[in-house]
């Protein structure tokens, strides 16, 4: 629990849920729908659009994900605290979709990025621990998250100001997913302009909108990784931007992609930085935790990367 301004208690945005694979479907060459249940998910509440959470994956010798601790204020410190070939490693996805069925039970739909896999190798190298255990989920198998137990939470960061005439949206195929469930919201008359970066041909998934959606598609294949931000910013400059007075833009993907796209649409396009949200959702030649480490570096000791979550 966390106090509110007033004093009184505010319910936890975030607590741990227990999500047990129910079913895998392969969605496009280098995407794999895992769709979990379980009885925790009843309290489950996915703010939508880009709605991220935070999994906890099991070593590769263990079925199912176990932590000492799920208790709110012990559990970092404890699973810190795990020696490193037991400790399940955490990595941030997104809430494809969040739904109930006619029995009444919730399911949650995330789609794993199978970077590395076998025919989906790129240029920085062979496929994470994430990425491996999706590739083998099963059914029955049962990992951990930090999820949202409200549905306005931190962790949506798709946040349009009132005012906004045009959306402009960056993705690469791990923002994919978000950008899918956003266009899924937007209302009917939306003006959207979108590049999505994927790595084949195969991963240009069929997208549903009722908004009025202008969507480029860049296809990397074998682009090397110094020239891909090169070729998304060849598709920004040769695109013409709606004719809007307040765009917002929704920029996520390589950390490196990111940051170009930002300076192109700001500093080349006259997009206001205030009416962009960038986030790098990973970085070439690097894992999670080396950004989580990173992230403790900067920080003062009483600072808690993980209380972002
Ligand atoms: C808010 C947020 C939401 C996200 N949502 C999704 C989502 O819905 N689906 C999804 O697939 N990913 C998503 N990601 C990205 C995902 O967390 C990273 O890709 C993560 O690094 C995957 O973990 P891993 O264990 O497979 O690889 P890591 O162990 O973290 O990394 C191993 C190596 O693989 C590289 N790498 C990591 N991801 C990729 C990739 N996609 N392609 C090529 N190389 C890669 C790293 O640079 C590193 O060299 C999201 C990230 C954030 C921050």
């Amino acid at each position: 629990m966390t106090a509110s301004a007033s004093g009184a208690p505010a319910a936890a945005h975030f607590r741990f849920f227990v999500l047990e694979v129910l079913r895998t479907r392969r969605l496009g060459h280098s995407f794999l729908r895992v769709t979990f249940g379980g009885e925790s998910l009843a309290d489950f509440r996915s703010g939508g659009f880009d709605q991220s959470l935070s999994l906890f994956l099991p070593p590769a010798h263990r079925e199912h994900t176990e932590l000492p601790s799920t208790d709110e204020d012990s559990w970092f410190g404890a699973w810190r605290a795990m020696p490193d070939e037991e400790r399940p490693v955490m990595r941030s996805y997104t809430v494809r979709e969040q739904r109930r069925t006619e029995a009444g039970a919730v399911e949650v739909d995330i789609d794993f990025v199978l970077h590395g896999a076998a025919g989906t190798a790129g240029p920085s190298g062979p496929e994470g621990p994430a990425a491996q255990w999706a590739g083998r989920a099963v059914t029955g198998r049962r990992i951990l998250a930090i999820g949202p137990a409200v549905a306005e939470n931190k962790s949506v960061r798709f946040q349009p100001p009132a005012d906004a005439d045009a959306i402009l949206m960056y993705a690469d195929e791990t923002a994919l997913p978000a950008a899918a469930a956003i266009l899924d919201r937007l209302a009917a008359g939306t003006r959207v302009q979108a590049w999505f970066e994927v790595p084949h041909p195969g991963d240009r998934l069929d997208l549903t909108t009722l908004a009025e959606a202008d969507i480029t598609w860049i296809v990397r294949e074998d682009t090397p990784g110094a020239q891909r931000t090169g070729r998304v910013l060849d598709a920004l400059r040769s695109a013409r931007l709606p004719a809007a007075g307040a765009p917002y833009a929704w920029i996520a993907g390589e950390a490196g992609t990111v940051r170009a796209v930002r300076r192109h649409l700001v500093g080349e396009r006259g997009v206001d930085r205030r009416a962009v949200r960038f986030t790098g959702y990973w970085r070439l030649g690097a894992s999670e935790e080396q950004l989580l480490a990173e992230a403790y570096a900067g920080r003062a000791p009483s600072e808690d990367p993980a209380s972002e979550l």
